[in-house]
């Protein structure tokens, strides 16, 4: 299907904006008014520009508050109108955006404003110009797509249509079943955008969280699904009001809006899922010397050397870190993820628009590829051959209460936070848990949970800039049998390794749950949910920009211990750990 988008969508001038969205390769745009008054170039350059990039101008938006009004309103409103239509014929195109008028003058009779919506669709067809008529959520009278179809079908012109809008029809709570009673030809376009469901109002909403499909909570695939259903052929296009958005990147923008509807068209198409990661292989971690201390106190072993590299595999029942001595700060800089079939994995990543990243390799190293995550980490897809790149330690076989990488908490910058959203959905194949806003010392900390279904594969992407401080920090939680036996050790053996924790936090925490005392003394965190699951965690101190985590579920779990993380985060920022 072709692909459009419209310029209000990403950040910069009209012009940036235009380069941004070809090279992203889009087949046309929207023009935004806005976008069109603040640029020095007459319509007509616009237009030579657009045509250079390969890009249509599929529409003209927006026009405002036209309909159902008073005739002296009219006759202005035609004025205006036709200012709009020789502006579009320089501009060379040829379908115009006409919401549904929010002012409180509007009157509410649908004959009034079908027959006044005819008169403009016969005007404009002087121009060779079409109408399509969409109801805004918070139209005065016209306000769900249902009755602007309505008033376009009494209205009975030819040259007007209707636009539907996912965001309009399901931020009302509409069901898009009803688009499939329009004809097709009367669909004139078709505009597309997520968002976060939210308990606000709905003007608000729409001019700040859209977001693109895949980001949010709506089911934009299924309204599509409907649309296409009705015999609509005309381009899918993006319209999105996003607040992050405008500041970001216009070209990474641009390019994640692709990446949403290459992913929509595959959903679309009932395309097989990504093969989901079925594990982490390995977490790999950049490393100064410092975190081979840290490691050994957690108990893990040093099992292999890479013959070429600077590299070091430590491993502990099946959770395996890779130590680079890059000489950067500790960092967490790739994540292996077990797949059932790498090659695929790959594959679907690239046709997402996640390249391989280039990487050297030795004759008879493992054939391991990696796409880079929104915030540069590397995930490498894996079965279990890169092993035997590493060279055995002799004495090297790990046991211990650590079983496995639990989860990883990887630190996104602030713009990125959507686009994590739909790397992880789209790319890997994990679902969104749900969103949490958690409170710091110096402001709040968002955070998105995704998992594989099975719980194999977590990962917890949070925001980096909270208020005027810097959160670097990411974690690598390890799951642990046994989380208060190797407190009792740390305490004993390496007592400045583990973050203290508050006694006002146990005070609380015994009026809450009647827990074992000991978990004060260790400095244990403790969360229980509704169903009685249980979770054990602690943390150690920050190294670089790394800190572990070790938890223990209890009785299906299935968080991360969030009504503790501002705790956590308030010890962190106060630096005496
Ligand atoms: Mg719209
Ligand atoms: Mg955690």
């Amino acid at each position: 299907m072709r692909k459009s988008i419209a310029t209000v969508s990403v950040s910069g001038t009209l012009i940036e904006k235009l380069e941004a969205i070809a090279a992203a390769g889009f087949d046309g745009v929207e023009i935004f008014e806005n976008d069109l008054l603040a640029c020095s170039m007459p319509p007509e350059e616009i237009r030579a520009r657009a045509a250079d990039l390969g890009l249509t101008i599929d529409l003209y938006q927006p026009f405002r508050d036209f309909e159902s009004v008073p005739d002296d309103l009219l006759a202005r409103n035609l004025r205006r109108a036709e200012h709009k239509f020789q502006l579009m014929e320089r501009l060379g195109t040829d379908l115009l955006l006409v919401c549904s008028n929010v002012s409180p003058g509007a009157i509410g009779d649908d004959d009034l404003a079908a027959a006044q919506l005819r008169t403009l669709a016969e005007r404009a067809a002087e121009h060779g110009i079409r109408i399509a008529y969409e109801a805004l959520a918070w139209g005065r009278h016209v306000n769900e797509y249902l009755h602007a179809w309505r008033v376009v079908q009494l209205a009975d012109h030819p040259g007007l249509g209707t636009c539907l809008d996912s965001f309009h029809i399901l931020s009302r709570g509409s069901d898009p079943i009803g688009i499939e009673a329009i004809p097709g030809e009367k669909i004139f376009f078709l505009q597309l955008a997520d968002a976060p469901l939210l308990a606000m109002d709905v003007l608000q909403w729409s001019r700040h969280y859209r977001c693109f499909p895949g980001q949010g909570n709506f089911d934009v695939a299924g309204l599509v699904r409907h649309t296409l259903n009705a015999g609509y052929a005309g381009p899918l296009s993006l319209e999105v009001f996003n607040d992050h958005f405008r500041q970001a990147d216009t070209r990474r923008t641009a390019r994640d809006g692709m990446r949403s509807l290459i992913a929509l068209e595959a959903e679309l198409k009932g395309a097989t899922r990504p093969p989901v990661p079925s594990g982490f292989a390995f977490a790999e971690l950049a490393d100064t010397g410092a975190l081979g201390e840290v490691l050994s106190a957690l108990g893990f072993v040093r099992t292999g050397g890479h013959p070429t590299k600077p590299v070091e595999l430590w491993e502990q029942g099946g959770a395996r870190l890779l130590l680079n001595a890059t000489g950067a700060a500790p960092a967490l800089v790739a994540l292996g993820l077990e797949s059932p079939d790498p090659a695929g994995a790959v594959k679907h990543a690239e046709s997402l628009l996640s390249p391989v990243l280039p990487r050297e390799r030795a004759p008879r190293e493992a054939r391991l590829d990696a796409i880079a995550a929104p915030d540069g980490t590397q995930i490498f897809f894996c079965d279990d051959s890169w092993l035997s790149d590493f060279a055995p330690d002799p004495d090297g076989r790990a046991g211990g209460e650590i079983t496995g990488i639990d989860h990883v908490a990887l630190t996104q910058p602030w713009h990125y936070f959507d686009e994590a959203e739909l790397f992880y959905r789209s790319v890997l194949g994990l679902r969104p848990q749900g969103s949490l806003e958690l409170p710091d010392p110096y402001g709040l900390l968002r955070s998105k949970a995704m998992s594989a279904r099975d719980g194999a594969v977590r990962m917890v992407v949070n925001i980096a800039q909270v208020g005027a401080g810097d959160i670097p920090w990411q974690h690598v939680a390890l799951a642990c049998d046994g989380v208060l036996a190797v407190a009792r050790r740390l305490r004993a053996e390496h007592p400045g390794l583990l973050l203290p924790i508050p006694g006002n936090y146990y005070d609380d925490l015994q009026a809450r749950y009647e827990v074992d005392p000991e978990l004060r003394r260790l400095g244990v965190l403790y969360d229980r949910d509704e169903d009685g699951g249980e979770f054990l965690h602690l943390y150690t101190v920050t190294v670089g920009r790394v800190f572990f985590e070790l938890v223990q579920r209890i009785g299906g779990y299935d968080g991360y211990g969030a009504a503790n993380a501002p705790i956590r985060l308030a010890v962190q920022h106060s630096g005496d750990n």
